[in-house]
């Protein structure tokens, strides 16, 4: 995908959120800005308010993604599950795959392979999360894991294009507590040797975990990040405006 845009993908998770429809306007109109022609503001609320966002956004550049589909695309007797060809009819551009949240409810490495096959095949862009957990961290076990779930993710699959890795540690998501830059650099390039080695070296890799306004003025010096994933301050959009307005300084 590399071109010279950022992402900042905002992942609304389980949250209703309804209250901050009316200032997502604001966001609208600052996509809609030359100055953030570099930028791709992204939103990714639940399936049920997919159709709300595309209408809200609609005369604007911001693009809405889903937070996960079934793996298996077609359609039939899977109670509760929605499959990337229905995401895809809604208007969504985008779609998370292999969030944490959801490894931890039971996703198998399988079913992520078979997900991003699925919402490839729909022309979907897929935002892959990878991450370890905080004892894997512990047991030096991130490169083992890290490899592991990106080989698996994309084993037989021809991707080259409309696929991002979102680096996250699971021990950041959500705690309030980010990598040192120090350890985020060590950990992108081994994300970055990995993808190389398999053929896919041209990736965008974004990071997310705890981003808020204040910490994105350190995250931002790391050059290989195109983009950032943004769970709880993504909520607030004053907050998400404030780390938006970061990253075209
Ligand atoms: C996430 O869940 O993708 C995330 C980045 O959450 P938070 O920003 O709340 O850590």
């Amino acid at each position: 995908m590399t071109n010279n845009k950022m992402y900042i993908i905002a992942n609304w998770k389980m949250h209703d959120n309804s209250k901050s429809f009316k200032s997502l306007k604001r966001v609208a109109k600052l996509s809609n800005l030359k100055i953030f022609r570099k930028l791709k503001i992204i939103y990714c609320p639940t399936y049920t308010q997919i159709t709300e966002l595309i209408n809200i956004f609609r005369k604007s550049k911001v693009e809405i993604g889903a937070q996960n589909c079934h793996h298996i695309s077609e359609e039939g007797p899977y109670t509760g599950k929605v499959n990337a060809r229905i995401i895809k009819k809604t208007g969504a551009k985008f779609v998370i795959i292999g969030h944490s949240e959801t490894r931890s409810c039971g996703e198998t490495l399988k079913n992520i392979n078979h997900k991003i096959k699925s919402a490839i095949k729909e022309n979907l862009k897929v935002i892959l999360c990878i991450g370890e957990t905080s004892s894997d961290k512990r047991k030096n076990k991130t490169k083992k894991v890290i490899e592991r779930q990106i080989i698996t993710a994309l084993k037989n699959n021809n991707i080259k294009e409309n696929l991002f890795i979102a680096y996250e540690p699971v021990w950041a998501i959500g705690s309030g507590i980010i990598p040192t830059n120090k350890e985020l650099k060590f950990n992108l390039d081994l994300i970055k040797k990995i993808l190389s080695k398999i053929g896919k070296k041209n990736i965008d890799i974004l990071y997310g975990g705890s981003v808020n306004p204040k910490n994105i003025n350190s995250l931002i010096k790391i050059k290989t990040l195109k983009g950032f994933l943004v769970g709880t301050a993504s909520l607030n959009t004053k907050k998400f405006i404030d780390i938006i307005k970061k990253l075209i300084n």
